[in-house]
């Protein structure tokens, strides 16, 4: 059977019952590995670690996630990095695919939450096109866990009903956005693989008219015990971020400065006002 496994709220049929708690012989279980912490994890994905044949995992999967595979567990490093991949993206569904076929528990997990520029569709397609099982198993996204060390909220009443997730680049290069909507004030964007392309966002913004000032701010290693957090402003983006000097995975909040930053600024416009 192929696709995702669907029940209504009051019907859960027999052979179904298995299939919504753990792997499947000859299946594909899609995991999201959330940002880095293994406390993280969801409970599912935790046991679906150590039930798997075989674990197909991305570059962004944290070593200490990776340690918490069953000791049967093959492990294979897929990881792409940055814009040039490793293992292409054919190879990676044919390996999925031809694991499935052996019959084995197959596990693909990726970072953070696997619906998020994960490029999961390609791989859904895959199983589809070969007539394999497939589930996917959500994660906490890298936005959710870098708003969280900044405590700040992606949404906020009066100040943004709505929260984008962009990505800085796209397969033909830097992504394109609705600029003139991104730039007004009060937008929230959560940024992922926004490192290289700082300055082309920053020029578009500005070119459609935001301001200067706006905040924002970079997490790199959300979650992870080298977390750090550079706070700037729309205008000195490319510069302080140059002068970090980050290394590790990065999201870009446009329009969040950290709490403690916006209180302040929030209660020096009182005192001026
Ligand atoms: N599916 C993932 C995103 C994959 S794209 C998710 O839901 O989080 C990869 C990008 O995610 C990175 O370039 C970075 O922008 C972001 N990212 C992933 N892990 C991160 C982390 N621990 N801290 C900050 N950003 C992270």
């Amino acid at each position: 059977m192929t696709g995702p496994i669907t029940t209504t709220s009051h019907q859960l049929l027999p052979q179904q019952a298995g299939r919504c708690c753990g792997l499947v012989a000859g299946e594909v279980a899609f995991a999201g590995s959330g940002p880095g912490d293994p406390d993280l994890l969801t409970l599912k994905v935790a046991r679906a670690l150590q039930e798997a044949d075989v674990i197909l995992f991305d570059r962004l999967v944290s070593a200490e996630i990776m340690a918490l595979a069953g000791p049967q567990a093959q492990l294979e490093d897929v990881g792409k990095e940055g814009f040039g991949p490793q293992v292409s993206q054919e190879e990676i569904c044919a390996r999925m695919v031809a694991h499935a076929r052996t019959g084995k528990k197959v596990l693909r997990l990726k970072s953070g939450d696997p619906t998020v520029f994960g490029r999961l569709d390609e791989e859904l397609t895959a199983c589809e096109a070969a007539g394999i099982g497939y589930q996917i198993m959500p994660g906490i996204t890298a936005a959710s866990a870098a708003v969280a060390s900044i405590g700040q909220s992606l949404t906020q009443r009066g100040r943004n009903a709505s929260v984008r997730f962009l990505t800085g680049h796209d397969m033909k290069g830097f992504a394109d956005h609705d600029w003139a909507a991104l730039a007004r004030p009060g937008e929230v964007a959560a940024i992922y693989m926004g490192k290289k392309s700082a300055r082309f966002v920053q020029g578009r913004l500005i070119m459609h008219g935001a301001d200067r000032a706006t905040p924002v701010t970079l997490v790199e290693n959300a979650s992870r015990a080298d977390q750090r957090v550079i706070e700037t402003t729309l205008d000195r983006l490319p510069t302080d971020l140059a002068a970090a000097n980050l290394t590790g995975p990065a999201l870009t909040f446009l329009g969040l400065a950290p709490r403690a930053s916006a209180q302040a600024l929030s209660d020096l416009k009182m005192e001026l006002a």
